[in-house]
């Protein structure tokens, strides 16, 4: 194919790239928006393997068997409370393949580069496996962390602040030695940075406590596309380049606004350490009694209230019981009870986790409402039925200094006439922290399996 066909193809790419991600950004054209990024990947992938500078087609057609097959397996597969912890696995993966290629391009003989074109090309490198080392053991952490093979709870070393000081500090003086000795003897430092930056990673992420993983999570999103980004440059690859920027940029702005949502500063989440205080006199003797409730007496309740507003949660997702929400929804709609959604921007285990479950699930898009449109609101309501969410609706962020998610805005769902929240037990959350909610006089538990629950109030209605 020629290069500027190729140019075409790209600027083709870049463009339903751009178009996909304002199509996933409402929930009626991300249908739309997907098929575009779909579209889009499979031109820039046949215009990349159709280049002159492309012959090794043999090892090409196997590498895209074995990883495309072990992709299609692994989607197929993933259950959707596995996804968040795929995505930060599929991040390791970009992490991992911006430290190759920048060991790659660092070593290729064909590459006889002067001057400042060499010192160009050097820095790139450099920063492409710095980001990629980082991105790569932080998603690898990350993904421990969201499949709970690791403990939620921060890791927090002696002195860790100055740690990572000297850690940047040591990156800068490597970076300033592989550049003055260049190709030559470039490769020690590049090796030392190397390691250094995939303790980084480790101990970046392992720092950083359960309540703030969703900032994590779109952080590692943002790293992987600065990654592909420096690859881009390193390869020469606009559309590389382009896609990286897109992803980096969008991740950053993903984070700003869990960050805001979560009340948080960017910088102390990177610093980690939250979530490390104990609650203060929380202990559960002091709390009361959870008073419980049965599913036909939820049926009722419901059924005699104007107003309901159900608020998902994480369970809502294990439970898969978002179908069994979605047709409880429409017989009380039926009946001409105004029933709403709240979705909290941190509900579940990956951002816009809740808006996915109930667009699958058919739920009207007009009646799911975000927080802040509808926290004030929730006071006139006569029954909440919290599905499965438990740090999100948790009044100890409010109402407890010492409670390791103090200031993190929630749903505040006790305003309401009656709370019904419907758990298997009186466990905790992501965030391992007790909630006074379920002690409340106007708090009600409904106890089993999410979807066993509403399919029970179901047939009570
Ligand atoms: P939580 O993790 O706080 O609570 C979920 C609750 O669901 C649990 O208390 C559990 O209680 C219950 N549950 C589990 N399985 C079932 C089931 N089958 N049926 C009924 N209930 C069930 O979830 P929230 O959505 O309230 O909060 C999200 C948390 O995850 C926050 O702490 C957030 O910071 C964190 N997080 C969010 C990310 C994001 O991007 N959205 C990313 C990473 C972390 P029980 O065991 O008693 O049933």
């Amino acid at each position: 194919m020629e290069m500027g066909t190729i140019s075409a193809a790209y600027i083709a790419s870049a463009i339903l790239f751009i178009l996909s991600l304002a199509g996933l950004s409402n929930q009626e054209t991300s249908r739309k928006g997907n098929w575009y990024g779909i579209i889009g990947m499979v031109i820039a992938i046949v215009a990349t393997i159709l280049n002159k500078s492309v012959d090794a087609y043999g090892w090409l057609i196997i590498a895209m068997v074995i990883g495309g097959g072990i992709g299609a397996r692994l989607a197929a597969r993933v259950e959707m409370t596995q996804m968040p912890e795929m995505v930060a696995i599929l991040h390791s993966f970009v992490g991992m393949a911006a430290v190759l290629v920048g060991f790659a391009s660092f070593f290729d003989p064909a590459l006889d580069l002067y001057g400042a074109a060499a010192t160009i090309h050097n820095v790139e490198v450099y920063l492409g496996i710095l980001i990629g080392a980082v991105t790569f053991t932080g998603s690898v952490v990350a993904f421990g962390k969201l499949s709970g093979k690791m403990g939620s709870k921060p890791l927090l070393l002696p002195m860790r602040h100055q740690l990572n000081l000297g850690l940047l500090g040591l990156s800068i003086l490597l970076g300033w030695w592989f550049l003055s000795v260049g190709h030559d003897g470039g490769t020690l430092p590049l090796i030392i940075m190397t390691l250094l930056a995939f303790a980084f990673g480790v101990h970046m992420v392992m720092a950083i406590g359960g309540a703030d993983m969703p900032v994590v999570i779109s952080m590692l999103n943002s790293y992987s596309g600065w990654a592909a980004a420096a690859t881009g440059f390193m390869l020469s690859n606009d559309l590389l380049i382009v896609v990286g920027a897109l992803v980096g940029s969008s991740g950053a702005i993903l984070s700003y606004i869990m960050c805001r949502a979560m009340n948080r500063n960017f910088v102390s989440v990177i610093m980690g350490g939250f979530g490390t205080t104990t609650g203060g006199g929380e202990e559960e003797g002091e709390q009361g009694e959870a008073v419980a409730i049965q599913a036909d007496e939820v049926a009722q309740l419901m059924t005699d209230a104007s107003k309901v507003v159900i608020v998902p949660g994480y369970g809502m997702a294990v439970a898969n019981a978002q179908h069994a929400v979605s047709d409880l929804t429409k017989q009380l709609r039926d009946k001409g009870i105004d029933v709403q959604f709240a979705i909290h921007p941190v509900a579940g285990r990956m951002p816009g986790h809740m808006n996915v479950l109930l667009a699958e699930a058919n739920v009207p898009y007009d009646i799911v409402l975000e927080m802040d449109e509808i926290n004030d609101d929730l006071g006139e309501v006569d029954v909440v039925v919290v599905i499965g969410a438990n740090d999100i609706v948790n009044p100890a962020a409010l109402e407890n200094p010492n409670s390791p998610i103090a200031g993190m805005p929630v749903l505040e769902v006790w305003n309401a006439k009656t709370v019904i929240v419907s758990k298997r037990s009186m466990a905790t959350g992501y965030a391992g922290v007790e909630n006074p909610l379920f002690f409340k006089e106007n708090t009600r538990m409904l106890f089993g399996d999410a979807k066993d629950s509403v399919d029970a109030i179901k047939s009570s209605i």
